[in-house]
């Protein structure tokens, strides 16, 4: 495999897109938005700077890999060559399933699909293709090009061919890839979303405050930031959206989100992306603050 397309420059398309052209392949990023490409690059050159300031990489690296990425703002276009295509686009299953037929369409066929996917079942996505033998989940942790993990999911009609192509690709870009099958939030979201939505309920039913549940999370467990500070990077609409695809495909009301998690998306408050959720963040400080709603 050599040409690697990428679907969606938002988070996790640029760090997709940086790591493969770090490891040598070309890589087609592509994005609707020609704003969302310009600062998907400017943000791949920063966090290659970044790596030189480590000594990790060179100035000559940093050239090489912003040389192997070519932008499009066309689907047709920038996977009629591809090998891989990997969708890390919205997450709303309308908005993939277009973006999958457009890929089937155009993509080799001898392309394997990949996405990218928080929560969608790989297998719905799949049955949209005509080759849901070579669909399959590539599930990268954000910051992609500093989490070592992806989730590997196999759909109901993923080959075993497929899945050792894309486990043998992980490992060339220096990740560890862990395979499983699909089924409602995988194996990261189904353990972690519950424990992000059991902290909410904690604070909901006044057992503890924010600084107090995520300390004992720290301090206790060992976990290098507590679920309601994580919650607040993944995004309270992500944590809920995630939790309702839970709740809807097991059927089971352990799943069922916090009504204040609910209340708070609702309102807006969505965590680091709106500037505020558990904690209220300003920009250009580090300075963890919990919200005045908490205090
Ligand atoms: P994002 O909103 O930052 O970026 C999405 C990008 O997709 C945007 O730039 C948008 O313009 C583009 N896009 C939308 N429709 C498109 C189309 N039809 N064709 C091409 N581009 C299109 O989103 P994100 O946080 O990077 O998430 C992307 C995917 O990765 C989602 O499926 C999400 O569930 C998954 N994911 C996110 C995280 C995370 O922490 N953010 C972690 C793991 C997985």
């Amino acid at each position: 495999m050599q040409n690697i397309s990428v679907i969606g420059s938002g988070t996790m398309g640029n760090g997709i897109a940086h790591v493969f052209a770090q490891h040598g392949y070309q890589v087609s990023l592509i994005d609707i938005s020609e704003t969302a490409l310009e600062k998907a690059l400017a943000t791949i050159g920063k966090n290659l700077d970044r790596q030189i300031a480590k000594e990790k990489i060179t100035e000559a690296d940093k050239t090489a890999t912003l040389g192997n990425i070519t932008t499009f703002t066309s689907v047709e276009e920038g996977v009629k060559s591809s090998d891989l295509v990997v969708e890390a686009a919205t997450e709303n299953f309308e908005i993939k399933k277009q973006i999958f037929k457009t890929m089937d369409e155009n993509a080799p066929t001898s392309a394997i699909l990949a996405t990218n996917t928080s929560s969608i079942s790989i297998t719905k996505i799949a049955a949209e293709t005509s080759r849901p033998g070579q669909v399959i989940g590539m599930h990268f942790m954000n910051p992609v090009p500093i989490m070592k993990l992806v989730e590997v999911i196999r759909g109901y009609a993923t080959t075993d061919a497929t899945t050792a192509s894309v486990m043998e690709l992980s490992k060339n870009l220096t990740k560890v890839p862990v395979e499983v099958n699909d089924y409602p939030g995988f194996v990261a979201n189904r353990i972690l979303m519950p424990m992000i939505n059991e902290a909410i309920y904690s604070l909901f039913e006044g057992v503890a405050g924010v600084e107090e549940i995520d300390t004992v999370m720290k301090l206790g467990m060992a976990h290098p930031m507590g679920p309601l500070q994580l919650a607040d990077f993944i995004g309270l609409d992500v944590c809920l959206s995630i939790l309702h695809v839970l709740h809807d495909g097991f059927g089971n009301p352990k799943y069922a989100p916090c009504p204040l998690l609910v209340n708070m998306v609702t309102a807006g408050y969505k965590g680091v992306k709106t500037g505020e959720g558990f904690y209220k963040y300003t920009p250009g400080s580090k300075d963890l603050v919990v919200s005045e709603m908490f205090k």
